[in-house]
């Protein structure tokens, strides 16, 4: 991995790619490129080889069976392991976040698929589909929480092994499915359910990405339209819900 000029590599979006979480991949370039980093976005499509050298891979939200296509072309080609073996970070979202786990399953009979396992994390389809503005608290790596804004839409719950950890702790919404914690961190890979896109929304969970991938603490970089924008998403998320 090239620390000088960091590769985002977002995967597969023509399979992952109708919640707009694309926008994850712009953030995290941009917020880079404004700290005067020389940062890549890469895209990359199924039949396309995955890079090795990327700092941040990125996979986004999507329909049952395009999950099914990603897991195979993901396992077929293997660059993001050996990506995540030599550093770099992966951030999930939704169906890539479900991906990532053991396993999920698809459709009315609900077939059991194996996932990347990556994260010690089980999908299955939930009693009811889960939709809204959601609220999440995650506690930084200083100790101090953070509200996270988004918004879910899901048909499957995951239930984390102990393996993997919870990324967040629920306030509005259902995140994981228990509507108690949210999301999961594994090593260098972090699943969550918010779209938003998420990282948009949440600047200080793309800073904490950013410093992982790159081993050392970016300076602040406040932007207050986006304070201010997500102010109006936290609030609208309390007032959405009982
Ligand atoms: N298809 C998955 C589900 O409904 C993921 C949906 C999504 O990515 N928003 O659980």
């Amino acid at each position: 991995m090239n620390t000088d000029r960091p590769k985002i590599v977002l995967l597969y979006q023509s399979l992952l790619g109708i919640y707009g979480d694309h926008g994850n991949a712009v953030v995290l370039t941009k917020r880079l490129q404004w700290r005067g980093i020389d940062a890549e976005l890469v895209t990359v499509e199924p039949g396309q080889k995955v890079p090795t050298d990327g700092a941040v891979y990125l996979l986004g939200g999507g329909e049952d069976t395009a999950q099914i296509t990603a897991v195979q072309e993901l396992k077929a080609d293997g660059g993001l392991f050996t990506a995540l073996d030599d550093g770099a970070m992966l951030f999930a979202v939704c169906a890539g976040y479900q991906i990532c786990g053991k396993s999920f399953t698809i459709g009315a009979h609900d077939e059991v698929i194996e996932g990347l396992g990556l994260l010690d994390a089980e999908t299955r389809r939930g009693p009811q589909r889960a939709v809204g503005e959601v609220l999440h608290i995650w506690t930084q790596p200083d100790g101090n929480t953070c509200p996270i804004t988004g918004f879910e839409n899901h048909g499957g719950w995951t239930e984390l092994g102990s393996d993997a950890k919870p990324l967040a702790a629920v306030e509005v919404g259902w995140g994981n499915g228990n509507r108690r914690d949210e999301g999961a961190v594994q090593g260098r890979v972090i699943g969550t359910y918010p779209h938003g896109p998420v990282l948009a929304r949440n600047p200080q969970l793309a800073d904490h990405v950013l410093d992982m991938a790159l081993g050392r603490h970016l300076e602040p970089l406040d932007i207050p339209e986006i304070t201010a924008l997500r102010q109006r998403r936290i609030d609208a998320a309390r007032t959405s819900r009982p």
